[in-house]
């Protein structure tokens, strides 16, 4: 018999939890009659109760698995968590809150068994709901990406998708500490089909992403996908070169031939800080680039759990 093993990152989510097993347990009983099911929980070092509600599921429904994390450490690591830890044939990654419409399941998984697919991802073709200042940068972030980058990013695209165990495997051999997965998914190939789906909004909590916490991975997708931004500091570090070095010519010859009372002070000052400025710039990409490396040379774990269901007897 095949399986399923239906992967979702927590943090927070004490009430949207339950309403995601209970939906998803109905697409199951409607979609699947003959595929076993397995769900892995992960908690991503939630500060509310939604630890509790795990392990109440787990008590009433042995499908379920746990993972608990001693501390927060993102989407992105529970999502590797999960993957590592899942057993089944097919493997899908969803949100919590349903965002992700597990009743697109079926048809995910009818694209892979019939159409030879490795695997089926979901992008949003709406923001609605979204604030729209939000939106803007999301999609000026997918136009810039997709410029510097060798890898493709979809905007729009979710975390939401099933995939083959294949492929599983081959995303969990990309070891890497700074993940990000939109990268890697497209980074490790395979045959992917995209639904698109309209925008659907929280059932349930808050979202968990700041304004500040979206610009810091959006940097994350670029800094990990493209090094682009370290050779457009470059140019524009030899440009102001050349420009400093006609500059000077100008200058000495400009003395020479009419003699220089000292004018040209504030004009001067500009010049200081536009430059400066612009070598900071430039540091602050390179610095960007020599902390990853930093991270990714410390080799530390991804995660760290602190518990599982198999702790519970
Ligand atoms: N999440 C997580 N760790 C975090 C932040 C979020 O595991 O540090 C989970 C969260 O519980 C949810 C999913 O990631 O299941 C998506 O988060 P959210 O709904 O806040 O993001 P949005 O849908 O607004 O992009
Ligand atoms: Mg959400």
């Amino acid at each position: 018999m095949e399986k399923i093993s239906v992967i979702v990152p927590c943090y927070n989510e004490q009430d949207a939890l339950p309403l995601f097993y209970e939906e998803m347990e109905k697409v199951r009983k409607n979609d699947f009659e003959d595929i076993q099911f397995e769900y892995i929980f992960v908690n991503d070092g939630s500060k509310d109760e939604t630890l509790q509600e795990m392990k109440a599921l787990r008590e009433k429904d042995d499908k379920v698995r746990y993972i608990s994390f001693s501390k927060n450490f993102g989407k992105e690591a529970a999502m590797f968590a999960g993957l590592e830890a899942a057993t089944g044939d097919y493997v899908t990654l969803m949100d919590a809150d349903l965002q992700d419409p597990p009743s697109l399941l079926k048809q995910m998984y009818d694209c892979i068994k019939n159409e030879g697919y490795d695997c089926v991802a979901t992008r949003r073709v709406t923001r609605k709901g979204e604030p729209p200042i939000r939106s803007f940068f999301a999609r000026l972030f997918y136009k810039i990406i997709n410029k510097m980058s060798d890898v493709e990013m979809v905007d729009g695209a979710r975390d939401y998708r099933l995939m083959t165990k294949q492929m599983v495997d081959a995303i969990i051999s990309v070891k890497e500490y700074n993940r990000y997965s939109k990268g890697i998914f497209s980074f490790v190939g395979f045959n992917t089909k995209w639904l698109e789906y309209e925008n659907i909004e929280r059932v349930a909590g808050e979202t968990k992403w700041s304004f500040w916490k979206l610009f810091k991975y959006a940097i994350e997708g670029i800094t990990a996908f493209s090094t682009t931004p370290l050779i457009i500091s470059s140019v524009i570090g030899l440009i102001f070169c050349f420009v400093a070095f006609i500059l000077i010519l100008v200058i000495i010859i400009k003395t020479l031939v009419y003699g220089d009372p000292t004018s040209g002070w504030p004009s001067m000052v500009c010049i200081m800080f536009f430059v400066s400025g612009i070598q900071l710039f430039s540091l602050g990409i390179i610095g960007q680039y020599l902390s990853k490396t930093y991270l990714e040379v410390k080799n530390r774990p991804i995660y760290i759990i602190k518990e599982t269901e198999k702790d519970q007897k």
